[in-house]
C-alpha cells in the first residue's frame, strides 16, 4: 500500500497552493481533482490578486500565466432601476507592485486552474484529475486518507488537506462541522461570459490594450435581496454576473437568470454589451457566513482551507486571494509536522496560529458582523442607493433653485424616508459590521 505524505482533495487556488507548497519542500504529494481538468466546472467573477499567487508561483506573471487583464480602475456604482452613482479609482501606480507583480488581474478560471495546477505538478505534485473523493478513511481517531470513486480507489496519506470548495460534504465526515452550510450562509452566483472584440472593451470601458477595470454594483439590480452585480473585463469578453444570499432568493422566489438578465438589461450596463454574444453561463454558490460559520480548521491528520473552511471577504470580492493564502500555510504546516514527524491536532494547529497571524483571519474576524447584517438589513443597499441618486438627481439638476434650498430638500426627503433615529441607528450598525 503506497502512503503519501499529504492527500490535497480540490486542485483550486487553494488545493493548488497547498500542493505545490508542500511538493517544493519535498513531500510526496497527491492533488486529487473531480474534474476533466483543473478548472473545468470552476466558476469565479474572475479578479485574482497577483500578492498571493506570486507566494505560491513565484514571478508567475513572467511564465505564461493566463492573465487576462492586469485591473487599473475599479468602479462602484450605487443603482435605480435607470441611474447610479458612481465612485472608484484609477491608478497606474495601483496596478503592479514595485516588483513588477500584478495588483489584481482578471481570469477565466477554466485555463487559469488548468496553468496553476500544472505549476504544482512540476514542483512534483501528482496531479489526478477525474477523481472525486466520497470519503475520508478513519484509523485509531484520526484521519489516514480518502475513499475515492475509483476501482480500488482508497489512498493513505499522514495529512488530508480538504479543499474541496464550498459545498464540502468532506469537511462533515472528517468531523471539522457537524452540520451542513446554512442557507444565510451562502451566496449564489450566476455568471454569463459575453465575447466582445478586445477594441470595444476598450474604448467602451476607457482602457488601453492590456488593461482591464473592474464595476461592482450594489441597488435595485439585486431587488431587495443583500448581494451585488459586477462587470469584469477580460481580453476578448466580460464577465458579467451576480449574486445574492440563498436565503433571500429562497424568500423572494427570484429565479437567479431573471436577476442577471435584469443586470444585462440595465440602462447603464446594456451599452457596455451591446453586439456581445453570451459564451458561457454558469452558477456556483458562494461562502459568506465569515468567521462565525467557519469549521474547525484542524484535526488529527486533516486540514481545511479555502470555501470550504468559509474564507471568503465578500464586502471586498476576494475569496481566491484567501484561498492561496491558506493553502499555503496549510502546506507550510505540513512541511513542519513531517519534520517532527508529528501529524496530530497539537501539531497541526500550527495551521490556525499562522492564520491568525495572517490578513486571512484579521480580515475575517474584522468583518465577522457583516454577515449577519447581510442577512437581516436587505434593505440597506436599495434604501441608500435610492436617496443618494435622488441626492445626487436634485443637486445636478440647475433650475434656479438655490443649493441651499437643494439641499434643504434632500435632508427633508432623507429623514421622511428614515427617521433621525432610524438614520442614526443604520449608520451605527453599518459602522459596526466594517469598523
Ligand atoms: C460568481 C462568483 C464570483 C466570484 N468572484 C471572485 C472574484 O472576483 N475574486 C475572488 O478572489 N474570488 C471570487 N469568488 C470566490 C472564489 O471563486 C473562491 O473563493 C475560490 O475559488 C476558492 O478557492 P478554493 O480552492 O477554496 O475552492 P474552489 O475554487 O471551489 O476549488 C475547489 C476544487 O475542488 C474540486 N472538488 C470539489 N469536491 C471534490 C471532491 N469531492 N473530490 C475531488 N475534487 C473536488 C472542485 O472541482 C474544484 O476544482 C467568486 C465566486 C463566485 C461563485
Amino acid at each position: 500500500m503506497e502512503k503519501f505524505d499529504a492527500i490535497v482533495v480540490g486542485a483550486g487556488p487553494a488545493g493548488v497552493a497547498a500542493a505545490a507548497t508542500m511538493a517544493r519542500a519535498g513531500l510526496s504529494v497527491v492533488l486529487l481533482e473531480r474534474g476533466e481538468y483543473p478548472g473545468a466546472k470552476n466558476v469565479m467573477g474572475g479578479v485574482m490578486y497577483g500578492r498571493m499567487a506570486a507566494e505560491v508561483v513565484p514571478e508567475f506573471w513572467t511564465q505564461g500565466a493566463p492573465i487576462e487583464r492586469v485591473v487599473v480602475e475599479e468602479r462602484l456604482w450605487l443603482a435605480t432601476e435607470d441611474s447610479a452613482v458612481s465612485v472608484g479609482h484609477r491608478s497606474p501606480a495601483m496596478a503592479y507592485h514595485p516588483d513588477g507583480c500584478p495588483n489584481a488581474f482578471t481570469v477565466l478560471r477554466a485555463r487559469w486552474d488548468r496553468w496553476f495546477a500544472q505549476k504544482a505538478e512540476e514542483a512534483g505534485a501528482l496531479l489526478v484529475p477525474g477523481t472525486t473523493v466520497e470519503d475520508v478513511l478513519w484509523q485509531d481517531g484520526r484521519v489516514v486518507g480518502v475513499r475515492t470513486g475509483r476501482e480500488e480507489g482508497d489512498l493513505y496519506a499522514h495529512v488530508v488537506v480538504l479543499c474541496d470548495g464550498v459545498n464540502s460534504a468532506l469537511v462533515q465526515r472528517a468531523k471539522l462541522r457537524d452540520h451542513p452550510v446554512e442557507p444565510h450562509h451562502l451566496a449564489l452566483g450566476v455568471k454569463e461570459v459575453v465575447g466582445l472584440p478586445p477594441e470595444v472593451i476598450e474604448a467602451r470601458f476607457n482602457l488601453e490594450p492590456g488593461q482591464g477595470a473592474t464595476i461592482e454594483i450594489y441597488g435595485a439590480v439585486t431587488r431587495g435581496m443583500s448581494g451585488y452585480g459586477f462587470l469584469y473585463t477580460n481580453h476578448d469578453s466580460v464577465s458579467v454576473g451576480v449574486g445574492v444570499l440563498v436565503s433571500h432568493l429562497m424568500r423572494t422566489r427570484i429565479p437567479p437568470y431573471e436577476l442577471l438578465e435584469g443586470l444585462k438589461q440595465h440602462p447603464l450596463v446594456r451599452p457596455l454589451l451591446a453586439g456581445g454574444e453570451t459564451l458561457e453561463y454558469s452558477a456556483h454558490a458562494i461562502p459568506e457566513g465569515g468567521l462565525a460559520a467557519m469549521p474547525k480548521l484542524y484535526g488529527d491528520g486533516v486540514l481545511v482551507a479555502g470555501d470550504a473552511a468559509m474564507m471568503v471577504n465578500g464586502l471586498h470580492r476576494e475569496g481566491s486571494n484567501l484561498a492561496m493564502t491558506a493553502g499555503r500555510l496549510a502546506g507550510e504546516t505540513v512541511v513542519e509536522a513531517k519534520r517532527r514527524g508529528d501529524f496530530s491536532a497539537r501539531t497541526l494547529s500550527l495551521y490556525a496560529a499562522k492564520l491568525e497571524e495572517s490578513f486571512v483571519l484579521k480580515d475575517l474576524r474584522k468583518y465577522r458582523h457583516l454577515p449577519e447584517l447581510a442577512e437581516r438589513r436587505p434593505d440597506l443597499f436599495g434604501t441608500y442607493a435610492e436617496l443618494a441618486n435622488r441626492a445626487a438627481h436634485e443637486m445636478l439638476t440647475v433650475d434656479g433653485v438655490s443649493k441651499r434650498d437643494k439641499q434643504r430638500k434632500i435632508w427633508r426627503e432623507l429623514t421622511r424616508r428614515r427617521p433621525l433615529p432610524f438614520l442614526t441607528r443604520d449608520l451605527y450598525e453599518v459602522w459596526k459590521a466594517i469598523r
